[in-house]
């Protein structure tokens, strides 16, 4: 329906009803909102379900000696697995991942410098209001919605947490623009527990590698929380992102430069000038 349409109908039921509460402007500039946050709505769902998610399941055939050795490998490899958002409290922490949906880190990085240097508790950004936060915010995808469910999440902390960050998964749950991937970082990050936030990067690495196959983000945090070897399932979460951002890549994963490439069950590894030979994993007994 075209703007002019809506505009016509609008008008006439303004004629028709002088308590109408929409002029044909205000929705006009609602429009932009509902759809943005329709596609946070969106984009959630799909993080959270992982249905366009392709990696195709393998069985599960890895056993726990290799599970061991792979963390093993990669806690040698990337000796300060913690994430890459800079944050100095676990509220500073909270915002900056729901800020983080379908944004890179760098960028919320570079926006929240400057936002927590004027605002960085629930009572410093309840005082900038939805349109001063969103001065800052604006560089970010999706900013409109993530402006509007930070206000949210802030007074929410102030009228049932007392300005904290609550630490329980039901109650990080109950904020606004908090799904169950928000709540797993922060339960892990912020807080020490054991607890695995599968994202793309996780989903993929635990995929390809056969560490803990999965249809869903769900079967596969099931399965991680299953069998991670105890002594890392505290770094479990950044190991496995980290090794997925910079090493198993979506596109072309750099195998040939891989710790664990002789332990990785995936059938597809590039990176070798002969590429197209199988490597197969050779596990251990
Ligand atoms: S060998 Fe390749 S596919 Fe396997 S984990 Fe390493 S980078 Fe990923």
């Amino acid at each position: 329906m075209s703007y002019t349409h809506n505009e016509s109908i609008a008008n006439t039921k303004a004629r028709e009803s002088p308590t109408f509460p929409l002029p044909a402007r205000t929705e006009s500039v609602q429009l932009p909102i509902f759809i943005s946050e329709s596609l946070v709505l969106l984009f959630n769902y799909v993080e959270n379900t992982g249905i366009f998610l392709r990696e195709k399941p393998l069985h599960n055939a890895m056993n726990q000696k290799q599970r061991l050795e792979i963390f093993d490998r990669l806690a040698t490899a990337i000796p300060d697995p913690t994430t890459e958002l800079n944050y100095s409290s676990a509220f500073e922490l909270l915002i900056a991942v729901v800020l983080s949906a379908q944004a890179t880190d760098k960028g919320v990085n570079k926006a929240t410098a400057k936002l927590f240097s004027v605002a960085n508790t629930p009572s410093d950004i309840l005082a900038l209001g939805e349109a001063g936060l969103k001065e800052h915010i604006k560089t970010i995808g999706l900013f409109n919605s993530k402006a509007a469910h930070i206000i949210t999440l802030c007074q929410q902390l102030l009228d049932k947490h007392n300005g904290q960050v609550p630490q329980t998964r039901e109650e990080l749950e109950g904020l606004a623009g908090v799904g169950r991937k928000t709540a797993n970082v922060i339960l892990n990050t912020a807080f020490g527990q054991h607890t695995i936030a599968v994202d793309t990067h996780i989903f993929r690495v635990a995929n390809r590698t056969g560490l803990a196959p999965g249809k869903n983000v769900r079967e596969v945090e099931r399965k991680l929380e299953k069998c991670v070897p105890k002594k890392h399932i505290k770094d479990a979460h950044h190991l496995l992102i980290l090794h997925g951002r910079y090493t198993c890549i979506a596109r072309k994963p750099r195998c040939s430069s891989c710790v664990i490439e002789d332990l990785c069950e995936y059938q597809f590894k590039t990176g070798y000038q002969d590429e197209g030979t199988e490597r197969k994993a050779k596990p251990l007994s």
